[in-house]
């Protein structure tokens, strides 16, 4: 089938604060074709990702057949290079992430199948599910067997108690067994984390997320050894197989963490998992939860975890996708309709 149009849309939110965080200037991007069938993706880049995608990428992808994987990652190849000199990483590979993806979703929807058949099919029957997010409690509650809470160091000395009371309750809440983590966003230092590290050990945490800013990779590096056998995880700020290339040749992170609808897409993440294997690195996406990731971890034997984001959990909250599987007794299974699965909420475009 061939490509005759090209559309990424930014979304009308309704319910958000006045914060990047909160929906990430997530785009959606819709691939039609001369047989009838469409494909729908969720990139990142804001308004800014719907002129790349619209003003540039378009004009690249009207004509091109796509048949295959093959077909997506010759295409992923081509925007990344058409694209190079005001791309690479960040606003650009985030527009790029939603044409793969979108990308993905026709091929499904036109053989009929999950996007996780066309990556080989499930190799788990449910995958575990992970709440992030302050509210404890609520994810206690909701069934989650896994939970990572948030820490921003302020740079005062009570910012290590308010850590410890947070792991504390965490720790009491979910028993002794269930995976526990820390996304500090970038707000620690060196000396912080080994600090925190020393007050912390006692609640064996699974990874601290995010502690170093990810252009520093020899400082994380460094960190790895001294809070084994907690691991330093991060990745959901660096772009393709290209940027974490760089991370694993400096040894800079215990756990990969690439956002798929920011990373490059499907295409990207395969390389990154792969890359993840060859570096003996678990893979766990942010957001993990929502299908774009989903897919991908569900017909893999190397990433694993899905993330739930506290604002995919409370209401109120934009419905952008319909359909879209809920973890149940802690775990999610991808569901087996054509494509990633969902329907787009058209009212929000
Ligand atoms: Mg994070």
């Amino acid at each position: 089938m061939k490509i005759t149009d090209v559309q990424a849309v930014y979304p009308r939110y309704q319910h958000v604060v006045p914060s990047w965080r909160t929906h990430f200037w997530q785009i959606v991007v819709r691939v039609s074709t001369d047989l009838g069938a469409a494909g729908l993706g969720y990139g990142g880049g804001g308004v800014a990702g719907v002129e790349v995608v619209n003003r540039h990428f378009r004009e690249l992808l009207l004509g091109r057949e796509v048949e295959s994987v093959e077909d997506i990652a010759a295409i992923w190849d081509y925007l990344y290079q058409e694209s190079l000199p005001y791309g690479r990483k960040g606003l650009a590979i985030m527009a790029l992430s939603g044409v793969d993806l979108a990308l993905y979703d026709l091929l499904g929807k036109a053989q009929n199948v999950p996007v996780y058949e066309i990556l080989g099919g499930l190799k788990k029957e449910r995958v575990l599910a992970y709440a992030t997010g302050p509210d404890s409690e609520s994810y206690s509650d909701l069934g989650f067997l896994a939970h990572k809470f948030p820490h921003r160091w302020s740079g005062q000395e009570s910012g290590y108690k308010s850590a410890w009371t947070a792991a504390n309750r965490a720790r009491e809440l979910f028993g002794a067994e269930v995976r526990l983590m820390i996304d500090t966003y970038m707000s620690w230092d060196q000396d912080v984390t080994l600090n925190m590290h020393r007050r912390l050990s006692e609640f064996n945490l699974y990874w601290y997320e995010d502690v170093l800013t990810p252009d520093d990779l020899p400082g994380q590096a460094e960190l790895r050894s001294r809070v084994a056998p907690t691991l330093i995880a991060g990745g959901e700020h660096e772009s393709t197989h290209f940027g974490f290339a760089e991370v694993a040749a400096n040894g800079a992170l215990g756990l990969w963490q690439p956002d798929i609808t920011w990373c490059g897409g499907i295409t990207a993440g395969l390389r990154i998992v792969e890359m993840g294997r060859k570096a003996n690195v678990p893979v766990s996406p942010h957001r993990g939860g929502e299908v774009w990731g989903l897919h991908l971890i569900a017909s893999s034997d190397w990433a694993d975890l899905a993330e739930f984001h506290s604002d995919h959990i409370r209401e109120p909250r934009d419905v952008l996708w319909f359909n879209e599987p809920s973890p149940e007794n802690g775990y999610i299974v991808a569901n087996d309709a054509p494509g990633f699965g969902v329907r787009l909420n058209e009212a929000m475009l």
